[in-house]
């Protein structure tokens, strides 16, 4: 299995740099100096990028990387990427640095948003966050409600790469929607001294996120209530979701 580590971008970006020994891939390279520099400083060869997305703060730093390294670039066929050389759709199986890893189509932030699955890994890009999960730009409720339950069959102690740091704001919503639930009461304490200690609150484990995040738990019975106190029509799962994520865009 190849060594995940991340290389900070932007704000709040983490562009995830995949190793085995000296070969590397690069997820979501949105600028390319911050990969650059790393790849020179520790003598590493760029093999490969894994897109998730067309958002310009993922791809933005391909066309240069790929001037310089002779890349495979992977991406969403139905999207507007520069570069791209591997179009995907989801449902894939590719190999990135000997190991294999599943594509799967996870529409909703936009609508050919993919992850990668590795050997209990996910590469999700805007779909999934620490607690919370991304806006509907291109997508409906009914698509990314499906796309998080894809996500949430995955096994429990799957690590979620997710493409930014924003879990300590999400926690923030998601205490207002269930302000009883203690496995999130804890998670804010060691969140809040993770980041204290400047270190990321990513990757989580999806059991963590399964226990904490809201946008898992259209189903429990509180997330339904506070759902159902900011207007949700029905109170079945995509409802629910549309609700919380409504509740969430002007919170
Ligand atoms: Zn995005």
């Amino acid at each position: 299995m190849f060594v995940v580590s991340f290389i900070p971008a932007f704000k709040d970006n983490y562009i995830w740099l995949l190793t085995e020994g000296k070969r590397a891939f690069v997820v979501d390279p949105g600028d390319a100096a911050p990969v650059q520099a790393r790849l020179e400083a520790d003598g590493l060869a760029l093999e490969g990028i894994l897109l998730t997305h067309h958002h310009a703060d993922h791809q933005g730093g391909v066309a240069e990387l790929a001037a310089r390294w002779p890349v495979r670039v992977y991406a969403p066929g139905n999207e507007s990427i520069t570069g791209c050389t591997h179009p995907l759709s989801g449902g894939e199986c590719i190999e990135v640095l000997g190991q294999p890893v599943r594509v799967m189509a996870v529409p909703g932030h936009t609508r050919g948003h993919l992850a990668y699955c590795a050997d209990g890994a996910l590469f999700c890009g805007d779909t999934l966050f620490g607690a919370g999960c991304g806006r509907l730009f291109e997508g409906t409720p009914a698509q990314m409600s499906a796309s998080l339950a894809s996500i949430a069959a995955l096994p429990d102690t799957t690590r979620i790469y997710c493409a930014h740091e924003y879990t300590e704001m999400n926690l923030r919503f998601a205490m207002a929607v269930e302000p009883e639930n203690t496995a999130l009461q804890t998670r804010v304490a060691s969140v809040a001294g993770l980041r204290a200690a400047g270190l990321p609150s990513v990757p989580s484990t999806l059991a963590e996120e399964k226990a904490t995040n809201p946008f898992l738990r259209c189903q429990e019975p509180a997330v339904v209530a506070a759902a159902l106190r900011q207007g949700a029509t029905a109170r079945e799962p995509v409802a629910v979701f549309a609700a919380i994520r409504g509740w969430r865009n002007n919170f």
